[in-house]
C-alpha cells in the first residue's frame, strides 16, 4: 500500500504535479523507524528547463498586478496553511523525523506567519521622492525576475516560505529545489498557493540532489539566488552565483556562543540552552552548542542541566508527548556520533548522553560535554546534531573574544540580570541574531541571518524585502537640457 507521505509525483511545475521517472530516484527514510515511506525522482535536465521557462513566463504578469492582489493571495495561502496545520505538521514530522510536539508549533505555522506578513507588507513596497528644485528623482521598487530558492532539510516547510513568501510578494516568482533528504513539504506549499489564488509558475519545486542545484544556480534567467544550507555548500553556490553577477542570500551554518553570566537565572539560563542545542535535536543552525559560564555557578548551572536533560522524552515523533526525535538520516547521525567520540578523546567530561540510543530510529541522546577548551573539534566545528559543549571563564572582556574567535557568525545569546552588561556584551559579539537573556526565538518580525562566514543578506522582517526587491530611480527634467555642444 502507498504512504500516506508519498506525493502525486516529484515536482510541482505551471500549476500542477509533474513527473519524469528518467530522474535518478530519491528515497525518503523515515528516521524514527528507517523505513522508506516514499520515492522521488531527481529533476533532469528537462525538469529544470520546464520549471525556468515556466517560473520565467509566468514573472512579468505577477509583477503587474497590485501589491495588494498578491498580498491576498499569500494570506490566502496563510489560511489554508493553519487550516491543515496538522496534516501538515504530520508530514513535516515524516520529511524529518522531528515531534510532532514541535512540528504543530514550529513549522506550518511558521511558514504561515511568513505567507501572512509578506502579504500584509506587500501592498507597501514604494519608492521615494526625491525633489531637486523643479527637478525631482523618483524610486521604484521593483521584482528581481526569477529567484531560485535551495533548501536545507532541518526546516523544509519553513525554509520554503521563508523564501518564497518574500519573493512573491515583491513580485518575482520562484524555482524551489529543497533538501534531497526531505522533499515533501515544499510540494504541499506549492499545492497551497496554487489553490490560494496564485498564478501557475510563479512557486514551481523541483527535487534533485546539489547537481540540480547548481544547474539552476548557473541558469543566465536566474536573478537570484537565496540558499540556506552548510557554509562550503554556501562557498560555491555563491561563487556560481558572482559568474552571473546575481543576487545572494546565503543562510549558512554557525557555532555560535551563549554566555551565561554568574548572576543569572539560572533556570532560565538552563532552558535557554536546552532550546539552543536540544530543539530539532539540535539540528538548528542558530543553535548556541558554545556555551560558556561564569566559574562561579558552574557546577550548579551543571547539576540542573543534566536532571532537565534528564526528562526529554524520547520516542515515537508521532506522540505528542515526545519531546526529542531521531537525527535526520543515518549519515547525520553517524557525523554526530564522530564528534562526540572527538570530544571523548580530546577530554572533555562527558555530564550526560554520549551514545545513541537503545531504541529504532536514528536517535541519539542529548549530549552535555562539561570542561571543553576552545581548541577542542567540538567547540570548532558545527555538529548539527544534540551535543552541547559547556566552557568555563572568570572575565567579560575574556569571553567577549572567546566567543568571536570563530569563523562562523550567525547568533549569540547571553544570560545575566545586568541590562547593561548584556547589551554592552551583545553589542561586541560578532554575530548577526541575538538574543538578551532568551534563545532561538525566530518571530518572521526579526530580521534572521548571520555575519562572516554564517552568511549574506537577511530573511524575515522588512530587512528581508531589501534582498528581494531592487531601487530603480527615474530622474525627471522639467527644463531644457544644457549640454556642452
Ligand atoms: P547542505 O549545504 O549540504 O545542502 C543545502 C542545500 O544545497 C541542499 O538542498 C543541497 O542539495 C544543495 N546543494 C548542495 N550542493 C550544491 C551546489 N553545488 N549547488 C547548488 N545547491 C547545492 O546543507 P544541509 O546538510 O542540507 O543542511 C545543514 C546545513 O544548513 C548546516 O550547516 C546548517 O547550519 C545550515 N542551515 C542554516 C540555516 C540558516 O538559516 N542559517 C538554517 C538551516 C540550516
Amino acid at each position: 500500500m502507498t504512504h500516506p507521505a508519498q506525493p502525486k509525483a516529484s515536482h510541482f511545475i505551471n500549476g500542477e504535479y509533474v513527473e519524469d521517472t528518467a530522474g535518478t530516484p530519491i528515497p525518503v527514510i523515515y528516521a524514527a523507524t528507517g523505513e522508506q515511506i516514499a520515492t522521488v525522482h531527481a529533476a533532469t535536465p528537462a525538469i529544470v528547463e520546464q520549471a525556468l521557462s515556466t517560473a520565467k513566463a509566468a514573472q512579468k504578469a505577477w509583477a503587474k498586478m497590485t501589491g495588494t492582489e498578491r498580498g491576498r493571495i499569500l494570506r490566502r495561502a496563510a489560511d489554508i496553511m493553519r487550516e491543515r496545520n496538522h496534516d501538515l505538521s504530520v508530514l513535516e514530522t515524516y520529511d524529518t523525523g522531528k515531534p510532532l510536539q514541535e512540528t504543530l508549533v514550529a513549522d506550518a505555522t511558521s511558514g504561515a506567519d511568513a505567507l501572512e506578513y509578506f502579504g500584509g507588507l506587500a501592498a507597501s513596497l514604494t519608492g521615494e521622492h526625491i525633489p531637486l528644485g523643479e527637478d525631482w528623482v523618483y524610486t521604484k521598487r521593483e521584482a528581481l525576475g526569477l529567484c531560485v530558492g535551495i533548501g536545507a532539510w532541518n526546516y523544509p516547510t519553513q525554509i520554503a516560505c521563508w523564501k518564497g513568501a518574500p519573493a512573491l510578494a515583491c513580485g518575482n516568482s520562484m524555482v524551489f529545489k529543497p533538501s534531497e533528504t526531505t522533499p515533501l513539504c515544499a510540494l504541499k506549499v506549492a499545492e497551497i498557493l496554487i489553490e490560494a489564488g496564485a498564478p501557475a509558475g510563479v512557486f514551481n519545486v523541483v527535487q534533485g540532489m546539489g547537481e540540480v542545484g547548481g544547474a539552476l544556480v548557473t541558469d543566465p534567467r536566474v536573478d537570484k539566488v537565496s540558499l540556506t544550507g552548510s557554509v562550503p555548500t554556501g562557498k560555491k553556490v555563491y561563487a556560481a552565483a558572482a559568474e552571473g553577477m546575481k543576487h545572494v542570500t546565503m543562510e549558512l551554518g554557525g557555532k555560535s556562543p551563549l554566555i551565561i553570566f554568574d548572576d543569572a537565572d539560572i533556570d532560565n539560563a538552563v532552558g535557554g540552552a536546552i532550546n539552543g542545542n536540544f530543539y530539532s535535536s539540535g539540528q538548528v543552525c542558530s543553535n548556541g552548542t558554545r556555551v560558556f559560564v561564569q566559574k562561579g555557578i558552574k557546577e550548579k548551572f551543571l547539576a540542573r542541566l543534566a536532571e532537565r536533560t534528564g526528562n526529554a522524552i524520547l520516542g515515537d515523533p508521532m506522540d505528542e508527548a515526545t519531546s526529542f526525535g531521531p537525527m535526520v538520516t543515518e549519515n547525520q547521525m553517524n557525523i554526530v556520533l564522530g564528534y562526540i567520540e572527538k570530544g571523548k578523546e580530546e577530554g572533555a567530561r562527558l555530564i550526560c548522553g554520549g551514545k545513541r540510543a537503545d531504541m529504532d530510529g536514528y536517535f541519539i541522546e542529548p549530549t552535555v560535554f562539561a570542561d571543553v577548551t576552545d581548541d577542542m573539534t567540538i567547540a570548532r566545528e558545527e555538529i548539527f546534531g544534540p551535543v552541547m559543549s559547556v566552557l568555563d571563564f572568570d572575565t567579560e572582556e575574556e569571553v567577549v573574544a572567546r566567543a568571536n574567535d570563530t569563523e562562523f557568525g550567525l547568533s549569540a545569546g547571553v544570560f545575566t540580570k545586568d541590562f547593561t552588561r548584556a547589551h554592552r556584551v551583545i553589542g561586541n559579539l560578532e554575530a548577526g541574531s541575538c538574543f538578551i537573556n532568551s534563545y532561538n526565538d525566530a518571530p518572521v518580525e526579526a530580521p534572521f541571518g548571520g555575519v562572516k562566514a554564517s552568511g549574506v543578506g537577511r530573511e524575515n522582517s522588512k530587512e528581508a524585502i531589501k534582498h528581494f526587491s531592487q531601487v530603480k530611480s527615474v530622474y525627471v527634467r522639467m527644463g531644457d537640457v544644457e549640454a556642452a555642444f
